[in-house]
């Protein structure tokens, strides 16, 4: 006997109603390319659970994986044993004597999904404690706060023993949302924000603003490596890499300083919902926090927004910048973050930004720019990178 399955409990998704099989299928689908390198896993999915066949894989590094996987909210190792009382009192005496229960305490939770097996809920509860505590010793029961709650669950197709529940990801498979563009500049903020995106079930497109020469390749490298690391959350992501150096130099010359700002970031704006619209995207999504930096008071953003009716998400709007940076460690951007690259708004950033833009100077101070066909000129040069899961990351720099 050994621990042959992992079983894998749904998030939220169990609520949705009819959208349930389609909901099922695409976690399916993503935890399928997540799970590829390990040849001899067998996937089955159940309205309610999913159960992966190890055949003889070792699990914590398939479990590992399957912790980055949205949509999952709990995965536990079983054991399967035939639906048979006396199979079923072995195999749970088997499975506890896995730990090091000495001294610990436990309790049988049983489920009966076939209401056709013979034994009640409760029989099965007592009959399977009894003959646990008849073959250990040192072993008693709590019913209410106990160290090993083992799960039996009785199915047509099986019975599965589990303990020890792992948490998941949570949230809803990606691709379950839409899709939506996530501005990502090379800083902290952005991946976490395009992570948390991915987190409500979002596909994403990421889209970063370059300014060569003022940015070096390595800046570049540094948000292809970020794109890189969330397709570990999100699957295959399409980075667009837009060259930024001819517009942002005109803004710079035409709009007076303090507002240089609010009008790159406005064009940006609307250069990514060029893209978003030619990929069929729905939404945009940026790492802004209310009040962070000058271009983040509610001011700018209803002054930059005003470029688009498309929704723009901001997943860390209420963050505090060490919650983003728990978060940034913990999903492993972090560390890629910090290099000290200069991104294309650090190194054009005014002296003093105006925290409260008004619209009509904007508009007054854009109108000297033939905006409109810069950016069809921008976005007609952007250069798009497909990036996949499971592939090394560029780690020299
Ligand atoms: P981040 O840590 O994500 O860079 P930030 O705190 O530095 O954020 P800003 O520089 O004001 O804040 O950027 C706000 C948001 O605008 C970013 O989170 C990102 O979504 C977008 N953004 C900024 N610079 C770029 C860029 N070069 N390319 C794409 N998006 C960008
Ligand atoms: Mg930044």
């Amino acid at each position: 006997m050994t621990y042959d399955h992992i079983v894998i409990r749904y998030g939220e998704m169990s609520t949705k109603g009819k959208n349930r099989l389609q909901f099922v299928r695409c976690l399916k689908r993503n935890i399928a390319k997540k799970l590829k390198h390990f040849p001899n896993l067998q996937i089955e999915a159940l309205r309610d659970r999913m159960y992966i066949r190890l055949h003889h894989t070792p699990p914590q590094p398939v479990i590992e994986k399957l912790q980055e996987v949205f949509g999952i909210q709990s995965l536990s190792l079983a054991l399967k044993t035939e639906s048979d009382l006396q199979k079923i009192k072995e195999a749970t005496l088997f499975f506890i004597k896995q730990f090091p229960y000495e001294g610990k305490t436990f309790k049988i939770s049983a489920r009966r999904a076939d209401k056709q097996f013979p034994v009640t809920t409760n029989e099965l509860n007592y009959e399977l404690g009894s003959y646990v505590l008849k073959n250990t010793t040192g072993l008693t029961v709590n019913v209410h706060h106990p160290d090993i709650d083992v799960r039996v669950e009785v199915r047509k197709e099986g019975t599965y023993i589990t303990a020890y529940d792992v948490p998941g990801a949570g949230g809803l498979p990606v691709g379950t949302s839409g899709k939506a563009m996530l501005m990502l500049s090379g800083g902290i903020d952005s991946p976490v924000a395009g992570y948390l995106a991915m987190k409500r079930g979002l596909q994403i497109e990421a889209v970063h603003f370059f300014s060569p020469p003022f940015t070096s390749e390595r800046a570049k490298q540094k948000v292809i490596d970020l794109a890189q690391r969330l397709t570990e959350f999100g699957g295959t992501i399409r980075l667009h890499i837009v060259p930024f150096t001819e517009l942002q130099q005109a803004i710079y010359k035409q709009v007076p300083e303090n507002y240089s700002l609010i009008s790159t970031r406005r064009a940006m704006l609307r250069i990514t919902d060029e893209i978003r619209k030619k990929e069929n995207g729905l939404a945009i999504v940026t790492g802004e926090s209310l009040g962070q930096v000058a271009s983040q008071t509610l001011e700018s953003m209803v002054a930059v927004n005003d470029v688009t009716t498309t929704p723009v998400l901001r997943p860390l709007i209420s963050m505090d910048k060490t919650e983003i940076i728990a978060i940034a460690e913990r999903i492993g951007t972090h560390h890629i973050s910090i290099r000290p690259y200069e991104d294309c708004c650090t190194i054009f950033t005014p002296k003093a930004p105006k925290t409260k833009p008004k619209k009509e100077k904007i508009i007054q101070y854009e109108k000297f720019l033939p905006l409109d066909e810069m950016i069809a000129e921008t976005v007609a040069r952007v250069e798009t990178i497909t990036l996949k899961p499971n592939e090394p990351l560029d780690e020299l720099f």
